[in-house]
């Protein structure tokens, strides 16, 4: 593209060139209304009083989501993976007794003490398969996530208490994983307690649209007992049947990349970040980006808080190490060179500032352009 000077800048912006110059000269740079400025600069000033600049004056611009929906997969790399779960349902439905059914830990009793040893994510093996769980805190969590067009998980569990039925965590469960596009397993509970009915339950899911195959639909029912354990393994081998038809696979040897399922800041270790591997393997000492966060790994540690050097696709760690805490359903990318990183990282964080600086006034520059 042509260079332009401060001064027709000004113009195309129905701006006074005192302005431009200003705003120069507080990033470092000297001009006059006959500067020729850099593209760069260009895009600032634009970003700065709310003008959208047209592509050619804009430098790269750098979306890593879309970098991640542009790799072209080289099918001859790919591995089998564990698939991701993610257990869903309403409130009180049962949901943690099953996760800690399956783990065979003590996490309510945990909670019951006022210690929650919340984990966001965890590995089980099952039948010598690997099978990555994910417990979302909330709903919301999840659809934050998805928001950000996070695909994270594979399967999606829904626990409905028997004794209960469908009730509106439920129906927001089965518009999550018909929106992610993911097959539905459901997990009919609590059939030890007298009140239970589990034809209730199909009938209140038929009605949503989640037909049993028993009734010639799609859908596996399960009855289980969180509690008792009653039918938890035939649950299990259900979704892994599920997860079989679905041949998941990832690229291990590719730089990693994947999604933050949850980050806090700690007051000793500073940032602490749950990342779900999805494609590549992460290491210690991998320089990542995580929105507008970045930093080498300092530190990292499996769903055991024992500590491990690396990470495959589906593997869940938690990682020391950034700049800031990310969001949950932040996509997060390895780069081979730190610096490269910290750049990408500082780039979108300055122009996430200005962008909210300047959230008002939109008009592109190629209708500016037209002016002249
Ligand atoms: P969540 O809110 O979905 O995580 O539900 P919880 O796992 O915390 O369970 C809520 C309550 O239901 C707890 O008191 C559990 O002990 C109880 N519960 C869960 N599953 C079963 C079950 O299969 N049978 C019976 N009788 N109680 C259960
Ligand atoms: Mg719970």
């Amino acid at each position: 593209s042509q260079p332009i000077t401060v001064g027709q800048l000004a113009k195309l912006m129905h701006r006074n060139s005192s302005e431009i110059i200003k705003f120069l000269f507080m990033l470092g740079n000297m001009s006059t209304i006959n500067t020729t400025m850099s593209d760069d600069d260009v895009e600032l000033v634009c970003a700065q009083f709310g003008v959208e600049c047209h592509k050619e004056v804009v430098i790269e611009e750098d979306d890593i989501e879309d970098q991640l929906k542009n790799i072209e997969e080289d099918e001859s790399k790919l591995q089998p993976r564990p698939p991701v779960v993610t257990i869903m349902g309403h409130v009180d439905h049962g949901k943690t007794t099953l996760l800690d059914t399956i783990r065979k830990t003590n996490v309510i009793e945990d909670e019951f003490g006022g210690i929650t040893q919340h984990i966001g994510a965890y590995q089980v093996s099952l039948h010598g398969r690997k099978v990555t769980f994910l417990d979302t805190p909330g709903h919301e969590a999840f659809t934050a996530m998805r928001a950000r067009g996070a695909q994270v998980t594979d399967i999606v569990i829904i626990v409905v208490a028997a004794d209960d039925g469908v009730m509106p965590q439920t129906k927001e469960a089965v518009d999550h994983a018909k929106a992610a596009g993911v097959p539905i397993v459901v997990a009919v509970n609590k059939i030890d307690k007298p009140g239970a009915n589990p034809d209730r339950v199909m009938n209140e899911m038929a009605e949503l649209g989640i037909m049993p195959e028993e009734w010639g639909g799609d859908t596996i029912f399960q009855r289980i007992s969180a509690k008792t354990g009653e039918g938890v393994n035939d649950l299990l081998e259900t979704m892994l049947l599920v997860a079989d038809m679905q041949e998941l696979k990832a690229n291990p040897d590719a730089l990693a990349s994947g999604t933050v399922i949850e980050a806090k800041l700690d007051k000793g270790r500073g940032p602490v970040a749950t990342l779900l591997v999805q494609r590549g393997t992460l290491h210690t000492g991998d320089s990542v980006v995580v929105g507008t966060s970045y930093g080498r790994i300092r530190r990292m540690t499996n769903d055991k808080h024992k500590e491990v050097k690396k990470a495959t696709p589906s593997m869940p760690v938690e990682i020391i190490g950034l700049s800031e805490v990310p969001r949950a359903g932040d996509v997060f990318m390895t780069y081979t060179d730190y610096k490269k990183a910290q750049t990408i990282a500082s780039q979108r964080l300055e122009k996430q500032i200005l962008k909210e600086r300047n959230a008002s006034s939109a008009m592109s520059l190629e209708d500016l352009a037209r002016k002249i």
